[in-house]
């Protein structure tokens, strides 16, 4: 599984030479142009297209087969709303739902924003206790280390929808095509991949920065101590509250963890799932990114801006993903906080002449 493709791209995109960064006299407006004034093109888009590759090859997934893809996905978030509602006032209320968006958004932003825009992708520059707190709120979603995640989605990248990509959702074997293809491609994607018996990719090569000894390394090597801050948090919030309130100190603290700790973890890691699989699948392309990703507008929401996946495999090194004005992107938004608060600068968006270029 580790041999290279004849035509694949064989070493992560971890940054692009034609790139430009934001002027601090609304960047958004600069941006917003260039798309404006993109028009579609015949012309690959040089490197960040990828190698040649026949991208009409699983169009043979048909919208039905989409469907159900797409049913298993938005299923069990319609479960988590029917429970709050029948479990209203006797196990969750208002208190409950904050602890659960408000953690969830945190810790989904230390994926999106850390994980994978900033240390995946170098997409921005921040100082060194910036990158320790994204470190620490990344690592509270429970989805392990920044060098292990750095490593499999540099790997992704560098083999998109390919043999060696570790979570494609597309199958090489003509016997895997039709629904059950699509259903077994879809799990592999979204969490068969990391239950199966399988070689982890080489950290010294996909990830050297996070081998040395530095503040991310030391957040690495404590994992367990961030994740069981995330559970108890929401727990202590919620004891707290409960027992000041109407004095339910340990009722209230239990459904605490539950919502902020538990739910939030099953909703964080499901949506960054969906992201190597629903967005791999189900969605449109406006850019030509030599592989299978889509622009999935519900994950775009929630995913914090992960969802517009066909961007950002068109422009992996871009800070932002929602590529036009309608296109919502939370991580989008905290990156320009961020660089209008002098803390984070070099932040990368794709240049004029490349949105036009890439266009499908
Ligand atoms: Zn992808
Ligand atoms: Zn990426």
């Amino acid at each position: 599984m580790l041999s290279h493709p004849p035509h694949g791209r064989t070493h992560p995109t971890i940054s692009e030479p034609h790139m430009t960064t934001l002027p601090s006299d609304r960047p958004h407006d600069r941006v917003a142009h260039a798309l404006a004034a993109s028009e579609v093109t015949t012309e690959p888009a040089a490197e960040e297209s990828g190698p040649d590759f026949d991208t009409e090859a699983h169009e043979h997934v048909s919208n039905t087969e989409r469907l159900i893809t797409l049913t298993f996905v938005v299923v069990p978030f319609i479960g988590v709303v029917v429970a709050v509602v029948s479990l209203w006032g006797v196990g969750v209320s208002w208190l409950h739902l904050a602890l659960l968006a408000g953690m969830y958004l945190i810790t989904a932003l230390g994926i999106s924003v850390g994980y994978h825009r900033l240390f995946s992708h170098k997409a921005f520059k921040t100082h060194a206790f910036m990158r320790v707190f994204f470190a620490i709120i990344g690592a509270m979603a429970a989805e392990g280390t920044v060098r292990r995640f750095v490593a499999n989605h540099r790997r992704h990248h560098g083999h998109s929808d390919r043999e060696g990509d570790p979570h494609s959702p597309h199958h090489h074997d003509d016997d895997e095509h039709g629904v059950w293809g699509t259903i077994k491609g879809f799990f592999h994607a979204h969490v068969g991949w990391f239950l199966k018996k399988r070689e982890h990719p080489d950290e010294a090569k996909y990830a050297p920065e996070f081998v040395k000894p530095s503040g991310v390394r030391f957040v690495d090597k404590t994992n367990a101590v961030w994740v069981t801050l995330g559970l108890a948090i929401p727990t202590a919030i919620g004891s707290v509250w409960g027992g000041l309130t109407d004095g339910t100190w340990v009722t209230s603290g239990v459904l605490g963890l539950l919502w902020g700790g538990i739910v939030r973890i099953f909703v964080v890691h499901h949506v960054t799932w969906s992201i190597n699989s629903v967005c791999h699948l189900w969605g449109t392309r406006p850019f030509k990114s030599g592989d299978h990703s889509r622009n999935n507008a519900i994950f775009g929401v929630l995913g914090v801006g992960e969802g517009w996946h066909n961007n950002h495999h068109a422009f992996p090194y871009s800070s932002r993903h929602g590529l036009r004005w309608w296109e919502f992107d939370a991580g989008w938004v905290v990156i320009r906080t961020l660089k209008a608060l002098r803390l984070a600068w070099d932040v990368r968006v794709p240049a004029k002449e490349r949105l036009e270029k890439a266009r499908g």
